[in-house]
């Protein structure tokens, strides 16, 4: 039940080769953690899947759920189920929070072929997914991010997730500024929504979201390409040893 699979990936920013030859698995029903040194590409490898502009794809394959997703476009991605959390992170005036998911949520029926559902009816879903972020429904009114504190966005994007119900979230928490309220919604919200169908790509360099949310797989990404697996123990020898012993038994450099 190959959900993503990662060939060789090689990508290119300006010119620049950031990913060069990242290669992934991910199967239905697993949660895989990428930590890794600043600047290493892991923000890179989030944006490419979910098709950002400004990176251009140089080699490699991309294959979601049998398709070729590099073929896709952004949108078509989206609504194909790849969630990049932390995606919409811009404020939308004028456009209130419920009316964008409902948006949202429409076109993802659509491209599986499911009811779309007006807005009395979305009204009651969306009651029901408030519950998992408890979030307060005031903000449902409220335009799209605006004024929102950091806390509130990052609740606002599991909203969208528990919405959307992707096949594939991919978290990247590198942004700082995430405490420890921060970390428990997005957990919280992740441990409720991953299921045997879906997958989860948590792209963190805290140890301490991993204390919230238990990966199948934990990844080092060094240079733009993974360089070493394990299981979730990885992430604890990562914590009290750094990357060093890993970037130089890999790549001979530390
Ligand atoms: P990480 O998320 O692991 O910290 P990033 O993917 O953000 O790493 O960055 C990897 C490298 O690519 C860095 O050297 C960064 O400066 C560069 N990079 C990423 N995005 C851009 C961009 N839009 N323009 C120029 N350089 C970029
Ligand atoms: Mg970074
Ligand atoms: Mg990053």
């Amino acid at each position: 039940d190959l959900i993503l699979s990662v060939k060789g990936l090689t990508a290119d920013v300006d010119g620049t080769p950031i990913l060069k030859g990242l290669n992934l698995d991910v199967r239905a029903g697993e949660i895989h953690a990428i930590m890794g040194p600043n600047g290493s590409g892991k923000s890179t490898f989030s944006k490419v899947l979910a098709g950002h502009p400004a990176y251009t794809v140089t080699g490699g394959e991309v294959i979601f759920q049998g398709q070729n997703l590099l073929e896709m476009e952004a949108a078509e991605r989206a609504r194909s189920g790849v969630f990049l959390a932390f995606q919409y992170p811009l404020e939308i005036p004028g456009v209130s929070n419920l009316d964008f998911l409902r948006v949202a949520y429409n076109s993802r029926q659509k491209a599986r072929g499911l009811e779309e559902l007006d807005a009395f009816d979305f009204d009651d879903l969306v009651e029901e997914k408030l519950d998992v972020v408890k979030m307060n429904p005031a903000f449902l009114n409220r335009s799209v991010n605006e004024g929102f504190s950091g806390g509130e966005k990052k609740r606002n994007e599991i909203l969208q997730m528990a919405i959307l119900e992707p096949k594939l979230a991919i978290l990247d928490e590198t942004d700082s500024g995430l405490d420890i309220d921060a970390l428990k919604i997005v957990a919280n919200g992740v441990n409720q929504l991953t299921s045997p169908e879906n997958a989860t790509i948590m792209i963190t360099h805290y140890q301490r979201l991993l204390d919230y949310i238990v990966p199948d797989f934990v990844h080092v990404m060094a240079q733009g390409q993974i360089i070493r697996s394990g299981g979730k123990e990885l992430a604890l020898e990562l914590e009290s040893r750094g990357y060093d012993w890993v970037l130089e038994e890999a790549l001979g450099v530390g």
